[in-house]
């Protein structure tokens, strides 16, 4: 039962994400006006905006003038959904839970918008590092300190990396917004998940970038967004990283 309240209550909250999504970026408010329809301007009751049962309903068209309802509001809203289970299923009805599933869903919001717009939004990020910092005084599972050092490693290296990297080939590679978020990664997580962080991001980017340079051409040049990369490497983290310290460790012992 609890299973499923938690996986409603997730694509509920993924609903409020995919407002986030499309208004943040073009600084609208996120409480006011309601939804609404952007082909006829029509404002969705709330039985049309029921998390992902709706988009079913209506087959993905607008219930007034049929145009297409974009695909990712489903998508947001089962992610959130199945991240707010996958969550609960660890951490229990807890105080982790939920600072865990504020940080998730901030991740889920950051990525969609840097992958349309190739921002960070310091809106986000920024409240982030504070929040994760405050809530590590009711999580039992990070101190302060942990979390006040992942700040300080999360943001420097990249900065460093960032600074390096302008410097070498003249041209800015890693913007700031990959800075605080890697610092607000390190807020909720810790300066160890920050380096696990850091290596699984690089690795799956890399792997991900040449995938993408074998089937366009190695003279494509789109600016692959980094953000994206970095919030999956944090859940991963999240969830595996203890495992794969171990697993680390075990291997050079
Ligand atoms: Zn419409």
């Amino acid at each position: 039962m609890l299973t499923l309240i938690s996986i409603i209550f997730g694509a509920l909250v993924g609903s409020f994400l995919n407002v986030c999504i499309f208004r943040l970026p073009k600084e609208e408010s996120i409480i006011w006006p309601g939804s609404h329809c952007p082909y006829c301007k029509k404002s969705i009751k709330f039985y049309d905006n029921i998390p992902l049962i709706s988009y079913l309903l209506l087959w993905g068209k607008c219930r007034h003038c049929k145009k297409p309802i974009s695909f990712q509001y489903p998508l947001v809203e089962g992610i959130t959904g199945l991240s707010s289970l996958w969550l609960f299923m660890r951490f229990g009805p807890s105080l982790s839970y939920i600072i865990y599933f504020a940080f998730v869903a901030a991740l889920i919001v950051i990525t969609v918008i840097d992958l349309y717009h190739q921002i960070i939004l310091d809106i986000i990020s920024l409240p982030g590092i504070g929040v994760g910092l405050l809530t590590s005084f009711l999580n039992p599972r990070i101190t302060f300190l942990d979390s006040l050092i992942g700040v300080l490693l999360g943001g420097g290296s990249l900065f460093l990396v960032a600074t390096l990297y302008q410097w070498l080939f003249k041209r800015e590679g890693m913007g700031g917004g990959d800075v605080k978020l890697l610092a607000m990664i390190g807020a909720f997580l810790g300066w160890k998940a920050v380096i696990l962080t850091i290596l699984l991001s690089s690795l799956i980017g890399s792997v991900i970038g040449i995938i993408i340079m074998v089937l366009k051409g190695k003279n494509f040049r789109y600016a692959i967004p980094f953000g994206p990369f970095l919030s999956l490497g944090a859940v991963i983290a999240l969830f595996y990283g203890q495992d794969l310290i171990q697993w680390y460790l075990g291997l050079r012992a």
